[in-house]
């Protein structure tokens, strides 16, 4: 069975506006194009099919999510007040998150995209999904959304699967850089999802999502890392918490909160993987999948800044995902290589911090 690929070129028409880097245009802030723009994504895109790898793949059409899909996560005054806005001729949600006239209906078209994504490996006519949607969502909590996030993609998704598809206990892996805040809020009295978000530590939300935050029944795993930290780091909270924490919940589906910022090159955190880190992660999270649900796996696109580097991180994930091998190599690999990126000390004691902050353990049956 192939991999499924969501992706609409509609995503990419979400206006995010102006801003100065992450931030809002302030007094002395010039005006530039919002850093969560369409390129990164649009070149992953192109890459996918540059590559051949999309004729290998079973591309899955999006449909917008519904108002009540999005009320299983979201207070509908906040969803009505998104449509408003939009409707005005766009809003902002503060904190350097504007969008555009129709960045309503996009958003809902990312949010079903997810739900696309889900319902396509659930219903088993694909293996697993890679969903590449635009705004991104693991920032924006039940009641309001910041950090370039409008609708929680991956938490809608989550319980549209409980709701409709019979899906019981769901186990969400977040690694974009920044922590999954709005996931955490999400879950945090729900035993029937683990969430598990490997964060820069403090970088966004700022202070979010230290290894303290466990959840009502300890079924919140936060795993933050220092800056610089790269491949030996990662792959040491992936032995040490993220894998043991997935086969003590053994889930019903895993999904993937896929941010690309913890790459080398990425302008807004300082951490050091390279798209074979990327790939290697993919490979354990579709490993513990085979392990426990049949290999049920949904990825779906969250941050991820630098315009060159994402479209290869990306390719790696799907390439991975699918196990077809394309004829690109990576040329900034060698130079993300040449960063160093070994497990170093203090990284190895925040690694131990999470474990034994790591109580999901409670909570498996
Ligand atoms: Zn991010």
């Amino acid at each position: 069975m192939a991999t499924g690929w969501v992706w609409s070129e509609r995503y990419m028409w979400h206006d995010a506006g102006t801003a100065g880097g992450p931030l809002p245009v302030s007094r002395w802030v010039e005006p530039m194009t919002h850093i969560e723009g369409p390129d990164a994504k649009r070149r992953f895109a192109n890459l996918v099919a540059a590559s051949g790898l999309l004729e290998r793949l079973t591309v899955l059409a999006p449909r917008p999510a519904t108002v009540a899909e999005l009320t299983r996560v979201h207070r509908r005054s906040y969803v009505d007040e998104i449509a408003r806005q939009a409707a005005a001729g766009g809003g902002n949600l503060g904190g350097g998150t504007p969008f555009g006239e129709f960045s309503y209906e996009i958003a809902l078209l990312a949010a079903g995209g997810t739900i696309t994504a889900v319902e396509a490996v659930v219903g088993g006519t694909v293996e697993n999904a890679y969903a590449l949607v635009r705004p991104p969502g693991h920032h924006a909590t039940p009641e309001h959304g910041r950090g370039f996030c409008l609708f929680n993609n991956i938490a809608v998704a989550a319980r549209h699967a409980q709701a409709t598809l019979g899906v019981g206990r769901i186990a969400i892996v977040d690694w974009d850089v920044h922590h999954g805040n709005g996931t955490q809020d999400t879950f945090w009295d729900d035993p029937s999802v683990l969430a598990v978000s490997i964060h820069q530590d403090g970088v966004y939300p700022p202070r979010s999502g230290p290894v303290t935050d466990t959840g009502a029944h300890g079924t919140i795993v936060n795993v933050p890392l220092p800056a610089g930290s790269g491949d030996g780091a990662y792959r040491a909270a992936f032995a040490d918490v993220v894998e043991p924490a997935l086969d003590r919940f053994a889930p019903d589906l895993i999904l993937v909160a896929c941010g690309f910022d913890a790459n080398g090159f990425d302008p807004l955190a300082r951490q050091m993987l390279s798209s074979e880190s990327f790939r290697w992660m993919t490979g354990r999270v579709k490993a513990a999948a085979e392990r426990h649900c049949e290999g049920r796996l949904v990825l779906t696109h969250e941050g991820g800044y630098s315009p060159f580097a994402v479209p290869f991180c990306g390719l790696a994930v799907v390439e991975e995902l699918s196990g077809v091998r394309t004829e690109v190599e990576d040329p900034f690999l060698p130079i993300v290589e040449n960063y160093g990126g070994r497990l170093l000390p203090h990284q190895a004691e925040a690694i131990a911090r999470a474990q034994r902050n790591d109580t999901s353990w409670a909570s498996s049956s």
